[in-house]
């Protein structure tokens, strides 16, 4: 059964929270009906409740709280009729968001110091700690319950999740004083969360695994760099990642580091325009059709959020919707699932700690990520525990304080041939000697300046770039070249700091000085390195100058990239692998956002003639457009397949047998 829930690409998240006050729950619930939209939208898998956030259960439970107004077995008799159609079935179940457990147990609450009861979304939603009986008395013998009722195919738990990572009930404080943590200290709080949901996953998927080890089992807010050590216990990935909430960068960045750890992902978007329980709303199709595309392109599935009505009837506009993206979904599939992306750079981040319930990326990982995908680039995001030598470039984008771990990695990567590129403080911490003895500078601290232009010096580290001192908003890092280092562009001081008592126009004051420190630096085409924070200074500010700055430090130092092509930066174009078949992809990403509200897709502005070379590792014998099979020409000069992408509305890509 595990197999069935990683082959499902078209999956329906089906929202069910009804408090208690909600009448007549279900009432409307046809069987038939229900599975037969589900089918007409063509849905292989779908989530449906067997406990929702306001800590009602939509099934007789001997242990939970059923729903008062719920007069007859609602999960069931939907699990029966998915099954009779051959629909996978998930079973959604809310951990930490529960009224009703509160209310019955004021003492399993989560606590804040002064003992008040934690809240979460506002002032909403109790919450209950996992470390009190509650896991013992009632998720597991739930889970069991469930497990022998319905028999599912996985269980999918939402809002495991330490409010503000620390909790001070009682039993959380006793822990942590029986594991020598100090319940006082903020930094022993934080990592006492992230016990508490390791321990929590532990101990819940060996017990399902234990009671039937082929039913999946997935966590939902576990979406950060640093979740390794949870993946041993998930069958599936789920990236819960509502754009309109999270942002366009966050499925991108975070597949490309969960992608890694070998387990199957899926992406989540909703049928709704702003959120979860956006009645009313209904998000174009073509919105839909993009977001799916992202995931695909990854290798990943997809699943659709939907809420249902109180009644029980499903909404039939929002299932022709959803079914025609799931149309297009299914003519895709064959070039995702099982295919494993081709990459040859590692954006190392930092390890976001704690328990928090979704990854909040630095600024400087958010812009090497777009810098990389609007560059075409071909990439994974990694942690210092990762391998480093299937890499041909690391971008360091952050770490200012590394670890004895990385910085034996570092070494050894470097030494045998590998290259990297790093900015301002990214392993600043690695002190003077280990700097100019493996990377030839020594770090000299930051400018008193609080932004800098950049005059470019090299010819060839310019490439495009325009003949002006150009200006990055942000504090440079002071470096001092030490051995074998090349400057590839100075630093240019404004003609005066701005203050209130001497300031010149609007901005910055125009260019003066030649500052004393370069402001990139090079060392035997395989160290680039740029004294200002270049990644957060292109994502903060947009600046399409400070984005070729930093392609063009990975073009110094990777010549021959995987992919070379005329494709817009607005295009996402990424290579994936199964066996001698490799498929470029390219989705067009065609946004308007004329008012200050979410981005909306809607007409999509096709892309004509994108040409493109793809570095393979030997002639590709035939070479066909996706998904229509239609036969393609294809250039081969002993290194790159050389080919034309006629046309991409939403997406399109190109298969290479070799
Ligand atoms: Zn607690």
């Amino acid at each position: 059964m595990k197999q069935n829930i990683i082959d499902k690409f078209r999956k329906i998240h089906l929202d069910f929270h009804t408090p208690s006050w909600v009448g007549n729950i279900g009432k409307q619930f046809d069987p038939e009906r229900f599975v037969d939209t589900l089918q007409k939208a063509n849905v292989d898998n779908i989530c449906v409740f067997a406990k929702c956030c306001h800590g009602m259960s939509y099934y007789p439970t001997r242990i939970g709280v059923r729903h008062p107004n719920l007069q007859f077995d609602l999960l069931g008799e939907m699990v029966r009729a998915l099954r009779k159609a051959a629909i996978a079935v998930s079973i959604y179940y809310t951990v930490v968001w529960d009224d009703s457990i509160v209310d019955a147990h004021p003492g399993w609450a989560q606590r804040d110091r002064e003992g008040n009861p934690r809240f979460g979304y506002g002032k909403l939603w109790r919450t209950v700690c996992v470390n009190s009986p509650y896991t013992e008395e009632v998720v597991l013998p739930q889970v069991k319950e469930i497990i022998d009722g319905y028999h599912p195919d996985e269980f999918w738990f939402d809002m495991l999740w330490v409010v503000d990572e620390e909790c001070f009930c009682d039993y959380c404080r006793a822990k942590m004083l029986s594991m020598n943590l100090d319940p006082e200290s903020r930094q022993d709080r934080v990592v006492f969360s992230d016990w508490t949901d390791e321990n929590f996953i532990q101990r819940v998927t060996s017990y399902i695994r234990k009671c039937d080890p082929q039913i999946g089992v997935t966590y939902n807010n576990c979406v950060r760099v640093g979740a390794r050590r949870k993946t041993p216990f998930m069958d599936v990935f789920e990236i819960e990642s509502l754009p309109h909430a999270w942002g366009y960068w966050y499925f991108p960045l975070y597949s490309r580091y969960l992608r890694s750890f070998g387990i199957p992902l899926k992406g989540m978007t909703c049928r709704f325009h702003k959120f979860w329980g956006d009645f009313g709303s209904l998000k174009p199709v073509e919105q839909m059709q993009f977001e799916a595309a992202t995931m695909l392109v990854q290798g990943a599935g997809c699943v659709i959020g939907d809420q249902l009505d109180p009644g029980g009837k499903l909404e039939s506009s929002a299932y022709e919707n959803i079914g025609r993206v799931f149309d297009f979904i299914e003519k895709r599939e064959p070039w995702s699932k099982g295919w494993s992306p081709v990459t040859e750079i590692a954006v190392l981040a930092d390890t976001e700690p704690g328990s928090i319930s979704q990854g909040k990326p630095s600024p400087s990982l958010l812009g090497a990520t777009k810098v990389l995908i609007e560059s075409h680039e071909q990439f994974d995001v990694i942690d210092e525990e990762h391998e480093f030598d299937s890499y041909r470039l690391i971008v360091i984008a952050d770490m200012q304080s590394p670890s004895k771990l990385l910085l034996a990695k570092l070494e050894r990567y470097l030494s045998g041939g590998g290259k990297v590129i790093l900015c301002d403080r990214s392993l600043a911490g690695a002190g003077s000697e280990w700097l100019g003895k493996n990377l030839g500078f020594r770090w000299r601290g930051r400018s008193s300046y609080t932004l800098d232009y950049i005059r470019i010096r090299d010819e060839k580290f310019r490439g495009r770039l325009p003949g002006i001192d150009m200006i990055v908003y942000d504090r440079f890092s002071l470096v001092e070249p030490i051995t074998g280092i090349e400057v590839l562009a100075d630093t240019i001081h404004p003609l005066e700091e701005r203050t209130p008592l001497r300031y010149m126009s609007h901005l910055q004051a125009s260019p003066g000085p030649k500052g004393e420190h370069p402001a990139v630096v090079a060392r035997d085409g395989r160290m680039v390195y740029y004294a200002p924070p270049i990644w957060k200074s292109y994502f903060e500010s947009g600046n399409p100058i400070l984005r070729q700055l930093a392609a063009n430090g990975i073009r110094y130092l990777l010549s021959d990239a995987l992919i070379r092509t005329n494709a817009p930066g607005s295009a996402e174009m990424t290579v994936l692998r199964r066996d001698n078949l490799f498929v470029l992809h390219c989705v067009n990403y065609s946004p308007s956002r004329r008012g200050n509200h979410p981005e909306v897709i809607e007409e999509i502005r096709p892309l004509y003639g994108i040409e493109a070379e793809l570095r393979l590792p030997d002639k590709p014998v035939r070479c066909c457009l996706i998904p229509d099979r239609k036969e393609l020409p294809v250039e081969w000069d002993g290194t790159y397949a050389r080919v034309v992408l006629p046309r991409v509305d939403i997406h399109a890509g190109i298969e290479f047998k070799l």
